[in-house]
């Protein structure tokens, strides 16, 4: 049995009724928190690992609700484009390039990058080599709802993605077979549906009753930009995406929507009325969707969390920045200094992507019985000092430098910032190699910005 003791922590809770802890201390147990505030000294083994955290905050693991792990590599490939040069011309022919083993070192990448920042958990939007990114969040350590790239329709789709409705629903169900509840319980596997220009109705209704079947959830990029909706009124005679997946009886608690950048004051209605979960991500809407409706939806209940998106679309795949920037959009865009304040993001980037992620049980609070996801930040250091408002110094001041520590089910997966269960400098070196090798292969030449000289 093996103890952590996190003594003397400025400790941020996130429990119900959101309990900070001045001086706290906190005990872990193998996987599980067993005692937060004031822990006992006989509830302490005598080979526990005691870690004096003055002068230290602890709080819960950042979840990030919209990642595409199998994207890290194409970092770069998609700047000052619009969004369908971005996919057709840019990250399809990237992405749709790449072997399992390059997957599986740019998810590799894309959890070190995550976990740097403060992330414990994620939402993994779909790949396509699930066993590449099966193994690198195993290896890692990270906690993740793992879900495959999922379609059956569109234009333009790279020849080796094109599958049929019952091929792509068998190699989903096959990999919900062998990697959910795998790496000691942290990876749930999810299905997926890419977005609603990808997905016959078919396919969007069958998706949700295998989901509802092996009782998982569904992520799905949904409202990201007016040509969608464009195009989901002419499919339908006159429905929005989000009117129409109402009428079909896709919307549900267990309906993840990335971006959902537009909808009409109704489709919020229909988004809290079926209880569907949103994920915001704040940098790739200032990039290039559009700014989604976050402060009215959350005074209107509906359960919104934050997601950085992919590497291309970011580029940083950093917590502390899109917490950052959450709470600086919502503000200009409503003109309401108030709006979206900071302990709203924190609730934002830990117990609302629990809920997001079903696991609000398992994780997203610092509480007795809890899944031991937490972070250890140093608030010490020129950028984020002096430390007059923590709660609001996270959120506005302080960067994923910061984040000293970062643990997922009990075990350090980065400890003092060094990474623990693989070599960060030799994920780099053959990241750096193999993303060279894909942008050749895949045959995307960037245009020059400034004159060069070859
Ligand atoms: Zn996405």
């Amino acid at each position: 049995m093996s103890q952590v003791l996190l003594k003397d922590a400025y400790i941020i809770t996130m429990n119900d009724s959101r309990q900070v802890y001045e001086k706290g201390d906190l005990l872990i147990e193998n996987d599980r928190i067993i005692e937060v505030g004031h822990v006992s000294i006989d509830k302490i083994k005598g080979d526990a690992e005691i870690i004096d955290c003055k002068g230290k905050i602890v709080m819960p693991g950042l979840s990030n609700t919209h990642v595409h792990m199998t994207q890290q590599l194409g970092r770069g490939l998609g700047d000052d484009v619009d969004l369908l040069t971005w996919l057709r011309e840019r990250i399809w022919p990237y992405e749709s390039s790449m072997s399992e083993e390059e997957q599986y070192i740019s998810a590799l990448a894309c959890c070190i990058e995550m976990i740097k920042s403060g992330v414990t958990s994620f939402a993994e939007s779909g790949g396509f080599h699930i066993d590449g990114l099966g193994k690198a969040v195993e290896k890692i350590g990270i906690r993740c709802a793992l879900a495959r790239s999922t379609m059956d329709t569109g234009e333009g789709l790279p020849l080796n993605w094109r599958e049929s409705t019952d091929y792509t629903l068998n190699k989903q169900i096959e990999a919900y077979e062998k990697w959910n509840n795998k790496g000691d319980d942290r990876i749930k596997y999810w299905f997926a549906i890419r977005t609603i220009f990808n997905a016959t109705d078919e396919l969007l209704i069958r998706t949700k009753e295998l989901a509802d079947k092996y009782k998982t959830g569904v992520h799905m990029h949904i409202a990201e930009i007016p040509e969608e909706i464009d195009y989901v009124k002419e499919r339908t005679g006159g429905d929005s995406t989000v009117e129409h997946l109402s009428k079909i009886g896709f919307l549900d608690k267990n309906i993840l929507g990335a971006h959902t950048v537009w909808l009409t004051d109704k489709e919020v209605d229909l988004f809290r009325l079926h209880n569907v979960k949103s994920s915001h991500n704040p940098a790739a809407a200032m990039k290039v969707l559009g700014f989604a409706k976050v402060y009215e939806m959350l005074k209107k209940g509906i359960v919104v969390s934050i997601g950085t998106d992919g590497a291309p679309c970011n580029n940083r795949m950093d917590m502390m920045d899109e917490m950052y920037l959450t709470a600086l959009i919502h503000k200009g865009r409503t003109l309401n200094p108030k709006a979206v304040p900071a302990e709203t993001i924190l609730q934002m980037a830990t117990i609302n992507g629990a809920k997001t992620l079903l696991q609000e049980d398992e994780i997203g609070s610092l509480q007795e019985g809890k899944k031991a996801d937490l972070i250890i930040i140093n608030p010490r250091g020129i950028g984020s000092m002096p430390l007059h408002d923590p709660i609001a110094n996270i959120v506005y001041s302080m960067h994923s430098t910061n984040v000293q520590s970062t643990m997922c089910n009990g075990k350090w997966i980065m400890k003092d910032r060094k990474i623990t269960f693989i070599s960060e400098e030799d994920v780099l070196n053959e990241a750096e190699k193999m993303a060279d090798a894909i942008r050749k292969r895949a045959g995307i030449i960037l245009p020059d910005r400034f004159p060069t000289i070859r």
